[in-house]
């Protein structure tokens, strides 16, 4: 529960920070969750010092064309019904979307657990139907995933399996540091990644980029201390990763997440939609449980010119976005051609995409992000 008077002490604080620091200050909000949080409970106007910039935490938005296409393709092969999230239904990639397969006829079903994905293989064990489930998000999901997987192995169920798409959030903000143009003063880190990672992967933001870091949760008072230890970081010139949200985060994560994690997964370079391939950022299931991964199962293969590269989708810049290098506004087709209802790119079509909490949230929003 937010206390007024614990609120107005962290803007107290974060207003005299500001003030020392004296100059506009530029956070990265890695985590959709966080993007949608920062509007709804108006912290962008209550502190037009400070530039919030969207991340690439919104696993609808990073999910490449090519991931997308591969799922139609596998959701089209004979006697298959793929599973996924809502969200991933209105994702285009370069052969549609999973919605228009759906219209052609193939068998998708939109689910919200991989746990359900596994009941559904139970109903149909014996028959000649395979369930996929179209497995995309960030660490926060991938121990569902896992549990599912083990469930499936535990019940003896063969004809449940997963086309793995997970993405994994340091290797992305690495590479972000390693690449990117414009200058950032902070990260604001997930709360539900970092409950199941905890807080010393992101050692290195600090060790080798000299960036200050906080995990913190989504409610107003959370993030303003988030914020606040940021700033005080960024005035005393240290960098250094801090948790402000020590009820739901330690720093060495949820073991037992993890354990299963690691059960099943192995990390594999990934392609990220708009920003490219990523070293060590995603995971594929292990070679032993080979017989569960729809990838190597089913006989499929996407012709080369189809979801190849990092190009835009129609003048899309969502690729941009995520690296913080523009704001959703900054799009010639915000608005105007791309609305929640025809999403031109996958940063409009789920909920915490940053161009959807901008037309959302954001109507007031002017050119300088505030
Ligand atoms: S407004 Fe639409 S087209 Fe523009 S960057 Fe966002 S999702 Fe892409």
């Amino acid at each position: 529960m937010e206390s007024k008077g614990e609120i107005e002490r962290l803007a107290s604080g974060i207003n005299s920070l500001l003030k020392k620091v004296g100059r506009p200050v530029k956070l990265m909000e890695v985590c959709g969750t966080h993007t949608v949080a920062i509007f709804r409970q108006g912290l962008r106007g209550l502190f037009p010092g400070i530039s919030f910039l969207s991340g690439p935490g919104c696993p609808v938005c990073v999910t490449a064309k090519r991931d997308i296409d591969c799922s139609i393709m596998i959701a089209k092969q004979p006697d298959v019904t793929l599973m996924t999230f809502g969200d991933m239904m209105r994702v285009p990639g370069a052969l549609g979307t999973l919605n228009g397969a759906r219209a052609e006829g193939a068998d998708v079903k939109v689910v919200y657990s991989p746990l359900d994905a596994v009941s559904a293989a139970e109903k149909e064990r014996g028959k000649n139907r395979k369930i996929v489930f179209f497995a995309t998000g960030f660490e926060t999901t991938i121990p569902l995933v896992a549990a599912a997987l083990e469930l499936a192995r535990g019940s003896g169920l063969d004809n449940f399996f997963i086309y793995s798409v997970h993405k994994l959030v340091p290797p992305a903000l690495r590479a972000l540091l390693s690449v990117r143009k414009v200058d950032l003063d902070g990260f604001i880190l997930p709360g539900h990644v970092s409950a199941i990672i905890g807080a010393s992967p992101y050692g290195f933001l600090a060790e080798d980029f000299h960036i200050p870091a906080v995990v913190t949760g989504f409610e107003a008072e959370e993030i303003m201390e988030g914020v606040l230890m940021l700033l005080e970081q960024i005035t005393s010139r240290s960098a250094r990763v801090e948790v402000a949200y020590k009820k739901v985060v330690k720093d060495a994560g949820n073991q037992k997440a993890l354990f299963l994690m690691d059960k099943y997964f192995e990390p594999v370079d990934a392609e990220w939609r708009g920003i490219g391939t990523i070293p060590a950022s995603g995971l594929k299931l292990k070679e032993e449980w080979k017989a569960m991964d729809a990838e190597s199962f089913f006989d499929f293969k996407l012709a080369p010119h189809v979801s190849s590269g990092t190009s835009s989708d129609s003048g899309c810049s969502c690729g941009d976005i995520l690296r913080g290098l523009k704001l959703p506004v900054d799009c010639r087709l915000f608005g105007s051609g791309c609305t929640p209802d025809h999403p031109l790119g996958a940063c409009m079509v789920s909920t915490e995409g940053s161009c959807a909490a901008y037309y959302k949230y954001g109507a007031f929003i002017k050119r300088n992000g505030q």
